[in-house]
């Protein structure tokens, strides 16, 4: 019995290991994070530098990717009556990241015209695009807003959960695909190109990038509208998907690889960097892309800098608090699905407790 309870506490254990874990794309999250961090000015760097709040910020921002397959995943194993609500909040969550602002209009860029209030955006073209095709922009100012309020209360649970979501979100809305209907190369005969880059090219070069990240640091700026910068910038990272496309055809012809295809070795070729058959087209498609200014460095760079500002700008409105307050303690994980499991382990202790087999009294 007392084997049983142990072995229980070791698999619960092991879950909220698995949890915490970091998959490779979510690396690039965790060291836009750090690069927006370090260019903060003080005292707000302060507030999020010190080595376990930076762990925590980190482990925030890539928590709405984990969220939202963890919501895909318990929506796919519902019972059928269940099925279509969890699903339903599962896609809630998967819009906002994303925005394939040329979808939606048929209006050429920089997308002048395109309204950047949601409501006159959902009027405009239908509240259901923005159900296919994304709200990210809208997703991360509701973020910012979020953080300030939680800034201004000295909400420190929440202050972390709503920087680690603008975190993301604002990231997100500068990954070229993430904010264009080319988002995996699928109009041009470049599939798989989403991952190719995101994964492959990145763990092959994950020194490069955070050399990149660092570069050109300039003071951070107060945004007086949000709203209006978070479109500048998607607009410009959706500018950047043809230089993308562009190097990833160059580099398809001249190994004659494709990173798209499913073979029951293509996920081994894309993450393993030392995997000899991918090799070549990794090296030819860093070349191309160096050969057009790195858009997908830029990108990262640039997500970094406006993060800072955009973390800026939140710190502003709150008042410029020097200090959070320091009551609440750091969770493991800011996973939301973590908390039933945490719970079951002082339960499985107490119950290890209260089976281990008492002494006979002495007579
Ligand atoms: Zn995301």
């Amino acid at each position: 019995m007392r084997g049983a309870a142990a072995a229980a506490l070791a698999a619960l254990m092991a879950a909220a290991a698995v949890r915490t874990a970091l998959a490779w794309s979510d690396r690039t999250h965790v060291i836009i994070t750090e690069e927006a961090i370090a260019r903060l000015p003080e005292p707000l760097r302060g507030l999020f530098a010190e080595e376990a709040a930076l762990k925590r910020l980190q482990e925030a921002a890539v928590a709405p990717d984990s969220r939202r397959k963890q919501m895909e995943k318990d929506a796919a194993a519902a019972p059928p009556e269940r099925r279509e609500a969890l699903k339903k909040k599962a896609d809630e969550e998967k819009f906002k990241h994303y925005l394939d602002i040329d979808a939606i209009t048929p209006e050429p860029p920089p997308f002048k015209n395109f309204p950047r209030d949601r409501q006159a955006a959902e009027k405009l073209f239908g509240a259901k695009a923005f159900q296919e095709h994304g709200i990210v922009p809208w997703a991360a100012e509701q973020a910012l807003n979020d953080l300030a309020d939680a800034l201004a209360r000295g909400q420190t649970e929440r202050i972390f959960r709503a920087a680690g979501d603008l975190a993301h979100y604002a990231a997100d809305l500068h990954t070229p695909m993430h904010v264009s209907k080319n988002f995996n190369g699928q109009l041009t005969g470049n599939d798989g190109i989403h991952k190719a880059l995101e994964v492959g090219l990145y763990v092959r070069n994950e020194e490069f990038y955070a050399a990149e990240v660092r570069k050109n640091r300039r003071e951070v700026a107060y945004l007086e509208s949000p709203r209006d910068s978070l479109f500048e910038w998607l607009i410009q990272a959706n500018g950047r998907m043809a230089p993308i496309i562009e190097a990833d055809t160059a580099a398809r012809r001249k190994t004659a690889y494709n990173p798209g295809a499913k073979t029951p070795d293509a996920e081994k070729e894309m993450e393993d960097p030392a995997n000899e058959k991918s090799r070549p087209y990794y090296a030819a498609l860093a070349a191309e892309l160096e050969a057009r200014g790195s858009p997908e460095a830029s990108a990262m760079r640039d997500a970094a800098a406006h993060l800072a500002d955009l973390l800026y700008t939140a710190w502003v409105r709150a008042g410029k608090p020097a200090s959070l307050t320091p009551a609440a303690p750091a969770p493991v994980s800011e996973s939301a699905h973590l908390s039933p499991y945490l719970l079951l382990i002082p339960a499985a202790l107490l119950l290890l407790l209260v089976l281990w087999p008492r002494r006979k009294p002495q007579q």
